[in-house]
This record gives C-alpha cells, sequence and structure tokens, in this order.
C-alpha cells in the first residue's frame, strides 16, 4: 500500500470503531447511489449509509461522520431529520426560511468540520474540490428558499460566507460564476 491509502485505511478504521462503539451502524454499499439519488447520509443515532462505488464517497464518509460529531456535540438543529428539512411550496415564507437558513448553517459547520478531518489527517481527498462541491450543495438549499419566496433576513445574509454574502437575488450567470469560484476556508 502507498502512505495515501495507509493514512485512508488507518483514518477510517479509527472513526468506524468510534461510530460502533456510539452505537451507530456503518453500512457500506456496493452502489454508486442510494434510493433518493444521495451518496451518503447520516441518520441521527442509528447508522452512517455510503454508496462506495461512487469515485467520492470517501469525502462522502467524512462528511457523515461530521455530522455524527455535531450531533455527539449536542448541536442544535439534529432533532430535524433529513426527511424535516425539505422545503415545500405550501410551507408559509417564515417557515421556509428558518428551515433553509438552519440547514445551510448545520451544513457549513459539518463542512468546516470535515475540511478539518481532511487536512489533520493528509485524506486523499482534494480540499478545494471538497469546498467547492461543499458551496454548490448550500447555494442549492438556497435557491430550494428563494423558489419558496423566501427573502432571506439580512441577518443570515450576513452569517454566510464570502461570495453567498451577495446572493439573495441570484440570476443563473451568478450562479454559474459562484459554483465556479466560492471557496470555503476556516
Ligand atoms: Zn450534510
Amino acid at each position: 500500500m502507498t502512505d495515501i491509502d495507509t493514512n485512508w485505511a488507518n483514518y477510517f478504521f479509527s472513526r468506524v470503531s468510534e461510530l460502533s462503539q456510539a452505537g451507530i451502524d456503518v453500512s457500506l454499499r456496493a452502489t454508486s447511489r442510494l434510493e433518493g439519488g444521495a451518496i451518503g447520509y447520516y441518520y441521527p443515532h442509528v447508522k452512517i449509509v455510503v454508496a462506495i462505488r461512487d469515485p467520492d464517497w470517501r469525502a462522502t464518509f467524512v462528511h457523515e461522520y461530521c455530522h455524527f460529531r455535531q450531533d455527539r456535540s449536542g448541536r442544535k438543529g439534529w432533532d430535524c431529520r433529513a426527511a424535516d428539512t425539505d422545503i415545500t411550496e405550501d410551507m408559509l415564507p417564515a417557515e421556509a426560511e428558518y428551515i433553509a437558513s438552519q440547514t445551510m448553517l448545520k451544513e457549513f459547520d459539518c463542512d468546516r468540520r470535515a475540511l478539518r478531518e481532511i487536512k489533520r489527517h493528509s485524506l486523499p481527498i482534494d480540499a478545494t474540490v471538497y469546498a467547492k462541491d461543499a458551496n454548490a450543495y448550500a447555494l442549492q438549499i438556497l435557491y430550494s428558499g428563494a423558489g419558496a419566496q423566501v427573502n432571506f433576513s439580512k441577518a443570515f445574509i450576513a452569517a454566510l460566507p464570502g461570495d453567498l454574502k451577495k446572493t439573495p437575488q441570484m440570476t443563473p450567470e451568478m450562479r454559474a460564476k459562484i459554483e465556479a469560484d466560492a471557496y470555503v476556508e476556516d
């Protein structure tokens, strides 16, 4: 094995063992997508599921592990399951904004933790690519809120990192540029 493989193997087995001691199952599926299209998810207090035929499955595992760490540290917002964070058209704007903002802030916190893991353990994951994907994901949540006619408050917009601050009214051109340029650094 190369050093990179050894780093990953050591990291992965130590995290799986930590999860198992906490009573969390790790389920690795020999597929590239799970039902619903995700590469992985953390089901609070129960399990982490990852589709290991996707080339980014390692980054997904680290991300879901960091959701577990958020959960363990008692971070607010973990009582809502993934299914409760979808924004629907019949929601009141205030309700949609609340859900979108809580989801985004939870994901930002998770992604900062994941970037620290990637760097601290020299994992074979490109941190810049990871951060760009994380921002694109945050934008997707922001737009799902925008589709439900959400007007994010100034305080919420101010809490977003970097370029995302300027995006209450996003055009497709702005979106393409931000997805290409955005970078989250802690
Ligand atoms: Zn997440």
